[in-house]
């Protein structure tokens, strides 16, 4: 069996409805988003749309949403995007409105980004096109503009997504153009983050409720609440609004679950700087309540969600709910280390893989693990061997885990499994609460090679698995970061400096930013020229050198002084940096709406330590968490 990415891919059928609502519709609700800076009126105008597809024809709302969050489907699901870049873009307009490319460039630089020049371009045509008194026939629907982006998805040749895109841009009027291009971009630009949306779907799920009947004695705080955390669960609008239509939105969080097949949102770490820390964060001293916990090691490697579905079949998931499945055929034979292979019809694991040295038996440095393919690897090719070290279970034969404690759900995968050197391993684990043999197993873990420990609530209500949540609850400790600022930071590349001597031809220096969920912007916090090989230079350029644009997105914020010798267009990629501490700056912006005295915050001696291809922009380091890292900062001084 070959493992091709095609044939891993369900294909998700897209449906004909009987309701036609106009694309037009949409269009014009991205527009009034994008035009309303305030999240709260943004979050109004998203629920009074919400409304409106409810109660026209409730099937659509699921479309209309994923259109929104401008995805074809949920992340996990592969070849479903569709990033096209500036190029391509520019390629389009030019065959649909006949101009030359260089004044298509001029162009977009006077107006700003390529959504906005289609709107122009298509709207100078309004002579040719009587796009305003379309007859029905002409009208593009939302399922019709739906049913085209997802054959432009699968269709391969330019030539081809080209040959589609025309005839649509011509039916449509300059308000749909601009955000059918803008969709196919990767764009939409209408500064709503997933958070605004789930709030303000919530909230119409919870008035159609109402009109029906159900969910009575809810409000709007803890209907925002059951849908977070079903879809930190089930991170599929799809299955969740199917559900919701069949058992309203009180019932989903006992109705919908955990299913082995979807990975959910995996659960994160804060930092702490000190086994002091750590110790103090579960044993109250004022109280002297104490709540028991465990420090295991924290592996250096890949996160990875292992799903072993009902037919047998084996699921591999990164951290950002990627399918890697083909990027470790050597473990879609997972049955080799149950205990009992009968007692095993599903689970999901959680654990790290890492590079290992099955001669020395001993673990590699993460960069080895790196230079593994990424996909389609054929077992006789691998050079790198992994192991994988497991660190919770999450389901076990349809039963969902989450709320047993730590303790509980340790006992069962070691129930489970029977470990394997060097190919699968339990974390490597101490129960103390003495802080001199925590510092010790920290320094051990080092010499292990390992980043440091993970300390995590063992027993209570604190130690279920959260998916996607980031508490104290588990923390990360790490040897060599304990004099700075206690933990590195994931920042997006926002644009670069050209690089001088030795480095002409390349980018020598990134303007870096953190992520604001609130409105989807990204906010400088420092420029960074440190800690750079050759290799990583020429790899990143490689990559971004695609996007490279004269102008910045509307959602970056920056000050003109730190301004790049080039942006790019899209947050395509994020580095880990470490630094020695954060300072109140007058020129980056991180955090700015919230330092309260109109400064950003910014990195002192940035070095970048890895590329992170393994987060999207959404998984950054957030501005909040940078003043939470400052403000800690400036209660140790
Ligand atoms: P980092 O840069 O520290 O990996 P992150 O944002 O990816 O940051 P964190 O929540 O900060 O994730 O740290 C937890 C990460 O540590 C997990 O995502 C996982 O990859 C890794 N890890 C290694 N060993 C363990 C362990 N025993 N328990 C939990 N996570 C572990």
């Amino acid at each position: 069996e070959s493992f091709s990415s095609k044939a891993q891919t369900p294909f998700i059928p897209v449906k004909t409805y009987d309701v036609k609502i106009p694309f037009l519709n949409l269009a014009e609700v991205c527009e009034v988003l994008e035009n309303t800076p305030s999240r709260l009126a943004k979050q109004d105008k998203l629920e009074d749309f919400f409304d409106f597809i409810i109660k026209n024809d409730t099937s659509q709302l699921e479309v209309v949403t994923n259109f929104l969050l401008n995805q074809l489907g949920p992340e996990y699901i592969q070849d479903l995007e569709l990033g096209f870049g500036e190029h391509l873009i520019i390629k389009i307009l030019q065959e649909s409105f006949g101009y030359k490319v260089a004044s298509l460039k001029t162009k977009l630089k006077e107006v700003g980004d390529l959504g906005q020049l289609t709107y122009k371009l298509r709207g100078e045509m309004k002579t040719v096109f009587a796009f305003k008194s379309k007859s029905d026939d002409q009208q593009i629907f939302i399922d019709d503009a739906w049913k085209a982006l997802n054959e432009i998805a699968r269709i391969n040749t330019h030539k081809e997504k080209i040959g589609k895109i025309r005839p649509l841009l011509s039916r449509m009027s300059p308000v749909e153009c601009k955000f059918f291009i803008r969709f196919l971009e990767g764009k939409l630009r209408i500064g709503s983050s997933n958070q605004t949306i789930g709030v303000s779907m919530s909230r119409c799920m919870l008035k159609y409720d109402q009109t029906r009947g159900i969910s009575k004695g809810m409000d709007t705080t803890e209907a925002d609440r059951v849908l977070r955390k079903v879809y930190s669960q089930v991170p599929n609008y799809a299955i969740i609004i199917d559900k919701f239509l069949d058992v309203g939105i009180k019932e989903l969080e006992f109705k919908l679950t955990l299913q082995p097949g979807i990975p959910l949102k995996p659960m994160l770490a804060k930092p702490c700087k000190s086994a002091l820390d750590a110790l103090s964060e579960f044993n109250d001293a004022k109280t002297g309540e104490k709540d028991e916990f465990i420090c295991e090691y924290k592996y250096d490697g890949e996160r990875i969600q292992f799903h072993q579905l009902n037919d047998g079949t084996i699921k591999i998931f990164s951290r950002n709910s990627e399918d890697m499945t083909t990027k470790y055929p050597e473990l879609v034979d997972f049955s080799k280390f149950y205990k009992n292979k009968d007692e095993v019809q599903s689970l999901i694991i959680d654990g790290e893989i890492v590079a290992y040295d099955v001669v020395e038996d001993k673990i590699l440095p993460f960069q080895i693990l790196t230079t593994r393919k990424r996909k389609n690897v054929e077992i006789e090719d691998i050079k790198v061997k992994v192991c994988i070290y497991v660190f919770d279970i999450l389901s076990l034969n349809g039963e969902s885990l989450l709320e047993k404690t730590l303790e509980e759900r340790r006992k069962i995968y070691m129930d489970v499994f029977e470990t394997k050197k060097g190919e699968l391993q339990f974390a490597n684990n101490l129960i103390t609460d003495d802080e001199s043999e925590i510092s010790a197993f920290l320094d051990q873990s080092v010499q292990d090679k390992c980043e440091g420990l993970m300390v995590k609530a063992l027993t209570g209500r604190k130690s279920i698995y959260q998916p996607a949540s980031r508490s104290k609850f588990w923390m990360k400790l790490k040897k060599d970061y304990l004099q700075g600022i206690g933990d590195s930071l994931d920042l997006i590349i926002m644009g670069a400096y050209f690089g001088k001597g030795k480095r002409t031809g390349f980018y020598g220096g990134f303007l870096l930013g953190s992520y604001n969920p609130d409105n989807d912007e990204i906010e400088t916090c420092c420029k960074i020229g440190t800690g750079f090989s050759d290799g990583h230079l020429d790899q990143l350029h490689k990559i971004l050198k695609e996007y490279e644009s004269e102008i910045a997105p509307s959602n970056y914020i920056y000050d003109s002084q730190t301004k790049p010798d080039i942006w790019f267009s899209q947050p395509k990629l994020l580095l880990e940096v470490l630094c020695a501490d954060l300072s109140l700056s007058p020129v980056y912006k991180s955090a700015i709406d919230i330092t309260g005295n109109n400064r950003g915050i910014s990195l002192r001696f940035p070095r970048m330590i890895r590329i992170r291809d393994d987060k999207d922009y959404s998984m950054a380091t957030s501005s909040e968490q940078i003043l939470e890292m400052y403000q800690s900062q400036a209660n140790l001084q």
